[in-house]
């Protein structure tokens, strides 16, 4: 029968392989196959789906994944990781066909052959928002997932307008999907215990507002919102539009309150604003 890791072996196989965890790569691994299933379970994964796991690690998460899902597709940057994962996985007792490991920096992530339908990942902490968009940008077969970052990026990504967290990953990720939190989790579970607090979020997938260049469009907006936070839309978006008063313009034409922040305004208002740029 397959099993998942447990707490010892994880150390055994990093020692196997000579991997001491770099904080550089975001290297806190899961040690309790529990909280695995709670995760794999809360992305609803069935028999139907293809996984996608970003940043697989010594395998604890895949295990699980590989219990649920009919294949596991899974990008590891660190080549030692990916060499071995396909080894823990036959010792532990599942079929290999069912695992790809592609040994890649995430964040070149470019559309794949194998379609995955959910994406259930332990994001490297320090790549955790642009990996996510690219995955969202790039994998429009993906209908859902479950990722776990770092609790404070978990609240920018969840946050309504006109709060302190909101900001632009925000408004970003409801370009592509609906995002809300699924739980936080225990320090404890984690080799090397990270000194950071962890969250699940869950997504699913809509239809994008648009094509690719309205959505450029409206991202080159939403950055320039935010870069200046603290100033109204007038002023923030005044390079773009060429000074402040082409700015209003524009914004009046848009149905958008020139002397509104970023922070008020929600993608369908981003929306607006970019419409009408393309309309002048
Ligand atoms: N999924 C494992 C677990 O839960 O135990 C490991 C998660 S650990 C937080 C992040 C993993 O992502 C590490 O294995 C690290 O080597 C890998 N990683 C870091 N940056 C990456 C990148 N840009 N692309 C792909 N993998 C990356």
């Amino acid at each position: 029968m397959a099993t998942l890791l447990g707490a010892s072996e994880i150390r055994e196989i990093a020692n196997q392989i000579g991997l001491t965890p770099t904080k550089k790569l975001g290297q806190n691994f899961v040690v309790d196959g529990n909280t695995c299933r709670r995760i794999v379970k809360s992305a609803d994964v069935t028999p139907e789906d293809i996984a996608l796991e970003i940043g697989p690690g010594l395998g604890s998460l895949t295990l699980a994944l590989l219990e649920s899902a009919s294949k596991v597709v899974a990008i590891e940057i660190d080549e030692r990781l990916a060499r071995q994962l396909p080894i823990t996985a036959e010792n532990h007792g599942f079929e290999i066909e069912r695992l790809e490991v592609i040994h890649q920096d995430a964040m070149t992530i470019e559309p794949m052959e194998s379609s995955p339908t959910v994406l259930v990942a332990n994001l490297p902490y320090n790549v955790s928002v642009p990996v996510l968009l690219r995955v969202l940008e790039k994998l429009p077969s993906l209908r859902s997932g479950v990722v776990m970052v770092q609790s404070e990026v978990a609240d920018r990504l969840v946050a309504t307008a006109n709060s302190k967290t909101y900001g632009s990953p925000s408004v970003k990720a409801t370009w592509w999907a609906e995002m809300s939190s699924a739980g936080s989790v225990s320090r404890s579970i984690f080799w090397p215990v990270p000194n950071v607090d962890s969250s699940l979020v869950r997504f699913v997938r809509h239809s994008p507002a648009g094509d690719e260049e309205l959505r450029k469009n409206t991202f080159q907006l939403i950055d320039a919102a935010f870069a200046q936070r603290r100033k109204m839309l007038r002023g923030a978006l005044s390079e773009i539009f060429g000074g402040s008063s082409a700015a209003s313009e524009v914004l009046v034409k848009a149905g958008i309150d020139p002397t509104l922040r970023g922070e008020a305004l929600v993608l369908d208002d981003f929306l607006k604003i970019a419409r009408t740029r393309q309309e002048l």
